[in-house]
């Protein structure tokens, strides 16, 4: 991403028809280029005002529009900003965005806004990663996470067991510098309680079931069985249950059917193993390798059974075990209290008629019962990316290195300890470095 301090701006608002669009701009050359747009000199910042926008280049009146600004370092990316406010129609905003690039003002790229922010410190790099959560989240769980995130819930632990790190490295500096003075008896008695306190802490924060992770990317489920016992058929209706869905059944290759549901704010992928069926050969050995990988990747595995079936159907090699959710389905073909729960099925056993919907709801409600306990409610401030946890166990071994060894050199001390507090910089952006940052923000598209 280039820093050029260029006036940049870009559509904020989605793309597409639509009532307003808002465009906005960040750099020095907002007033200019809203001065210039309006033909009226700026409003005080913060006092929004109808204008009529014309393109300085020709004239031609582009449409009457909302013009606000923001004075520097007083918005969100700490730079002159401003935002118009115009209908949302292509030719519309095409026509702003020509009028912008006249007056010499750059498209924003990817992110940029967010970055500028940063940039500034108006952020840390954690709260720009709940900016692009907030944005990408489908359900409610996932929003609670980002918006805590955003709010810099985790920024705030990181950056407290930081300081204090540095505060231990720097008790440790005066111990190797100034050797033969008076520095307090307790110095390392101090530092010991700093590092052990936080590799706890850390431990701890670590030990976190990937909850955060697993609320951004959503759980797996997978649906195991033997063929035609009734998975396709399951993942079919919970697709048509209109209420639960996020987005359309896609199929994502031929033979896995994947559904997205929003489970009492849980965003949940269930996947069919379908097209699975034929039995022998190869395609049956394709199948058992499918269906091994599908179960493998699952933060939830539901076997299902068929109640009429007179054998055994442990199904292609994949072990059920008592973690599992057990279903019992076509119970609709058997008298009541017909279909007997054979003993290699797992209790406790959801007995289902996908044909009917009986207890599919019960199925429904077992699953959302796991999945809350797999990922939390989306207050506890978890951490969210893998960035975060590779960071923390680095810090963590370094920490560990200290305390494991007790030496006397206090100058290795002083490198782990200063290690340590690299690697939690480098999760707040503390800590520069240009890959990480070009990282993050590339995960936002333009105009954020
Ligand atoms: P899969 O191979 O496990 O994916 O099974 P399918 O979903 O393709 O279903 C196999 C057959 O069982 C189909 O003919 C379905 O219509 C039928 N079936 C599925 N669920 C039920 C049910 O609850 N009751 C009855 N009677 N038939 C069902």
């Amino acid at each position: 991403m280039k820093l050029d301090g260029q006036t940049i701006f870009a559509l904020s608002s989605g793309a597409g028809r639509a009532g307003i669009a808002v465009v906005r701009l960040s750099g020095s050359g907002v007033v200019g280029a809203l001065e210039k747009l309006t033909r009226k000199a700026i409003s005080p910042p913060r006092q929004i005002a109808a204008r009529l926008l014309h393109n300085p280049a020709d004239g031609e009146l582009i449409d009457r529009g909302l013009v606000v600004r923001f004075e520097a370092p007083h918005s969100v990316t700490g730079e002159d900003v401003g935002e118009c406010h115009i209908h949302g129609g292509h030719a519309v905003v095409a026509a702003l965005v020509a009028a912008l690039t006249e007056l010499g003002l750059r498209p924003a790229e990817p992110g940029e806004f967010t970055r500028r922010a940063f940039e500034n410190g108006k952020l840390d790099l954690t709260e720009a990663e709940g900016i692009a959560d907030l944005i990408a989240a489908e359900t409610e769980i996932q929003r609670r996470q980002a918006v805590r995130q955003m709010e810099g819930s985790l920024g705030r632990l990181y950056e407290t067991w930081r300081a204090r790190l540095v505060r231990a490295a720097a008790l440790l500096e005066v111990v190797i510098d100034f050797p033969d003075e008076e520095v307090p008896v307790n110095t390392p008695d101090d530092v010991i309680e700093i590092l052990e306190t936080i590799e706890r802490d850390i431990g701890q924060h670590l030990l976190d079931d990937h909850k955060g992770e697993r609320v951004r990317d959503g759980l797996r489920v997978a649906v195991i069985g033997a063929p035609n016992v009734g998975k396709s058929s399951l993942v079919n209706a919970l697709a048509r249950r209109d209420a639960a869905i996020v987005s359309d059944v896609s199929g994502t290759t031929r033979d896995v059917i994947e559904v997205h549901l929003d489970l009492a704010g849980l965003p949940v992928t269930v996947a069919d193993t379908a097209g699975l069926r034929q039995a022998g050969g190869a395609v049956e050995a394709e199948g058992i390798r499918r269906a091994r990988k599908a179960a493998a990747a699952a933060d939830i595995r539901v076997f299902m059974y068929d109640a009429t079936a007179t054998d055994q159907q442990i199904p292609w090699g994949v072990e059920p075990n008592s973690g599992d959710v057990s279903v019992l389905n076509k119970i609709d073909l058997v008298r009541e209290g017909g279909g007997r729960i054979r003993d290699y099925i797992p209790e406790p056993v959801i007995p289902i008629s996908v044909k009917t919907g009986a207890g599919v709801r019960g199925l429904l409600e077992r699953l959302t019962q796991i999945a809350t306990q797999l990922v939390g409610s989306g207050w506890e401030g978890n951490l969210t990316r893998a960035r975060h946890r590779i960071a923390l166990v680095e810090c963590q071994a370094a920490l560990h290195r200290c305390l494991e060894s007790r030496p006397n050199d206090i100058a290795l001390w002083a490198e782990d300890v200063r290690l340590g507090a690299g690697a939690l910089g480098r999760i707040t952006g503390k800590i520069d470095v240009e890959s990480i940052l070009d990282a993050v923000f590339s995960e936002f598209c333009i105009g954020k």
